[in-house]
């Protein structure tokens, strides 16, 4: 244990500045394990935290050690674990729930009153984000990866779990139809697990069309510009094409209200993006409609659908990748990423 004592950890000090640093490791605990993280994937609450210091989930303390989408190696193992050893290739699970309130018992972790979420803003336990070189987790949270998933892949099994989840969340069948609001990595994700699931008749909208471009090469069906439209065209577009379920990655008030008209009767919009402010729904049209809406908060049981369809190349996360940086050049990483241009999708560091 001794060759880890310290390692290198990106600090957020403060809005928009990231300083690496070295601290001691913390204790491994019986049941823990010690990763030496390889691949961390940006996504968009670390951007919040990186521009603003908060997300819709509450304000970070500085400094703040960002990062949730981590793959990596074990380096070293907790006396009481038996399933993963050191030297093989794995993922984290960065939700830490207590397994004993109400929704963990009934299988809805993701609920957890206790959840301690790695680099959350209100998390108690296990708190430290993946940006760093080593991280300390709980065994039944790191799952090996198979000899053909790569670390690149690994990272990604954390958004492509958000998606995952929900698209449970809608209740589609195979063969019904979606449309999908905002066109970046979630949304991504949202139509890559739309496809694998048999959801092949997949509308995206964005105001960017280099994203929309991408959309269509991972298989959307159609692509709406929605820069490009005049409210008219958009109402005509949208009461051409409707739709089983809605996904919102946006957050936007126009866009969701938009989601609800496109909606067919009886459908369900899920809310994946994750608000920050209050807005406005058009309550007469759920009415009418008998609409379903439903949130999807982060993920349950996820981890091990996941691996399986990366596995065996049915999801292919990696094309989300378009950019990578070296670890110490993370405050670039987070300096581009923060500009949300079209052609920044996934943004991952590498350790
Ligand atoms: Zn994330
Ligand atoms: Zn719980």
């Amino acid at each position: 244990m001794l060759e880890y004592s310290s390692g290198q950890i990106a600090y957020l000090t403060k809005v928009r500045t990231v300083e690496i640093r070295t601290a001691p490791i913390p204790p491994i605990g019986g049941k823990d394990v010690l990763v030496r993280v390889r691949r961390v994937g940006i996504c968009g609450s670390d951007i919040s935290y990186f521009t603003k210091g908060y997300t819709g989930v509450g304000a970070i303390k500085f400094p703040h050690v960002m990062g949730h989408e981590l793959s990596g190696d074990i380096v070293a193992t907790g006396d009481l674990v038996s399933h993963l050893a050191v030297g093989d290739r794995v993922v984290v699970e960065p939700g830490y729930s207590c397994g004993q309130c109400e929704h963990c018992l009934t299988g809805r972790y993701n609920l957890c009153t206790h959840m301690s979420f790695m680099s959350s803003a209100v998390a108690k336990e296990y708190k430290q984000g993946a940006l760093a070189e080593f991280c300390v987790r709980p065994s039944h949270l790191v799952f090996k990866l198979p000899p053909e998933v790569s670390y690149d892949q690994g990272a990604l099994m954390e958004p492509l779990s958000v998606a995952m989840h929900a698209v449970q969340r809608s209740g589609l069948l195979s063969g019904q139809s979606a449309a999908v609001l905002g066109s970046g990595p979630i949304a991504a994700c949202i139509l890559m697990v739309l496809i694998s699931q048999g959801i092949i008749d997949v509308t995206m909208t964005d105001l960017v069309r280099q994203r929309l471009d991408f959309m269509t090469t991972v298989g959307a069906k159609r692509v709406l510009d929605v820069a490009e439209l005049t409210p008219d065209q958009l109402q005509k577009a949208v009461l051409e094409q409707s739709v089983d379920a809605v996904f919102d990655t946006t957050c936007n008030e126009k866009a969701v209200n938009t989601g609800l008209v496109w909606l067919k009767k009886g459908g369900t919009l899920v809310l994946v993006g994750v608000p920050d402010h209050d807005y406005m729904l058009d309550l007469r049209t759920i009415f009418n409609k008998e609409l379903t809406i439903r949130s999807s908060f982060r993920y349950a049981n996820t981890f091990p659908r996941i691996i399986p369809l990366v596995a065996s190349g049915v999801l292919k996360p990696e094309r989300l990748i378009s950019h990578r940086f070296p670890f110490n050049r993370v405050q670039e990483a987070f300096d581009l990423s923060a500009q949300k241009t079209g052609g920044v999708m996934k943004v991952l560091i590498e350790i």
